[in-house]
């Protein structure tokens, strides 16, 4: 029978195979690859870039089937492989290099980065927000952040001018979003706010330091800049137009019963220009009603002042509401030249 070259070649290979498997061959392999030189050749070769590349694609490749995976788990929680890798962690000289390793800048980076993304994911967030309102999880935070080293340390931190301008950019950021905007708009509106901010700004401290800032030259010059716009010309005038009708009209309805202001001497109403708010008992004579004094009323209060004051007190006792003419004339005479006719 004649046999093809392929076939001999093949058969040729079945048989180094079979006794490469052989416990013979197996033995006499052993023995051959621990000839020095043959070692130092193994070495040689194993050590090549290339080939270690190749190694570790292929042994990571075998490391991540998943029935690697389940035996390599089941090897490391033996209590001797535990015990082990704790040993092996703890020797000084692997902790030190494991040190060095994470201080590496782009360890750290890399570390950082994947923090990050874990932390971003949506079930985490959900994770550690449930976990940051559990009671004893926020007692325990709230006693730490009330140990005085903790505050010095925090009240340190935040006084670094980057972080005061990064704190202060993030926060404008987030009362700048419509839905906060609205938010702190309708709480501002409620009245136990208005009540609150009404006790808050006229605490002593809280005046004084309002007069401070606001006699601040910058402050000053600010304010009168502002002022000057035409915008700001027209809506303050409004303001104040508004207030002094306000004004006006309860007096009138209260001293005259009239819903339009009006002269509650003679009855003028055609133009509420020609109208003046008069102290009853006289300007400077309402200085010593205790009464007033006791809600800081003052003569010297300009035009403006004293409408805001009126409106402050809740429309006080003791004024009227008058045309120029009757106003001059109580002025001169003492009383209305209508009242003496
Ligand atoms: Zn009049
Ligand atoms: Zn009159």
């Amino acid at each position: 029978m004649v046999q093809s070259k392929e076939e001999i070649k093949a058969k040729a290979r079945e048989s180094r195979k079979k006794y490469a498997e052989s416990s013979k061959g197996k033995i006499k392999r052993k023995e051959y690859n621990q000839r020095p030189e043959v070692k130092a050749k193994i070495k040689e070769y194993q050590s090549r870039p290339e080939v270690k590349a190749r190694n570790n694609a292929r042994s990571k490749k075998y490391s991540q089937r998943p029935e690697m995976k389940v035996k390599q788990k089941e090897y490391d929680s033996k209590p001797e492989v535990k015990a082990r890798k704790k040993e092996y962690s703890q020797r000084p000289e692997v902790k030190a290099r494991k040190k060095e390793y994470s201080q590496r800048p782009e360890v750290k980076a890399r570390k950082n980065a994947r923090q990050k993304k874990y932390s971003q994911r949506p079930e985490v967030k959900a994770r550690v927000k449930e976990y940051n309102q559990r009671p004893e999880v926020k007692a325990r935070v709230k006693e730490y952040q009330s140990r005085p080293e903790v505050k010095a340390k925090v009240k340190e931190y935040q006084s670094r001018p980057e972080v005061k301008a990064k704190v202060n950019a993030c926060s404008k950021k987030y009362y700048q979003r419509p839905e906060v905007k609205a938010r702190v708009k309708e709480r501002h509106q409620t009245p136990e706010y208005k009540a609150n901010r009404k006790i808050r700004r006229e605490t002593p401290a809280n005046k004084a330091k309002q007069k401070e800032y606001s006699q601040r030259p910058e402050v000053k010059a600010k304010h009168l800049t502002r002022s000057r716009k035409p915008e700001v010309k027209a809506k303050s005038k409004l303001v104040s137009d508004n207030t002094r009708l306000k004004v006006l009209q309860i007096y009138s309805k209260r001293l005259s019963n009239s819903d339009i202001p009006c002269c509650k001497c003679c009855n003028l109403n055609s133009h509420i220009e020609f109208l003046v708010i008069d102290h009853i008992a006289g300007k400077r004579e309402m200085d010593s009603i205790p009464e007033l004094v006791k809600q800081d009323y003052s003569s010297n209060f300009p035009t403006g002042q004293l409408i805001r004051w009126i409106i402050k007190n809740n429309f006080p006792d003791g004024f009227q509401i008058l045309c120029h003419n009757c106003n001059m004339a109580k002025g001169f005479y003492g009383k209305c030249l209508h009242e003496i006719k």
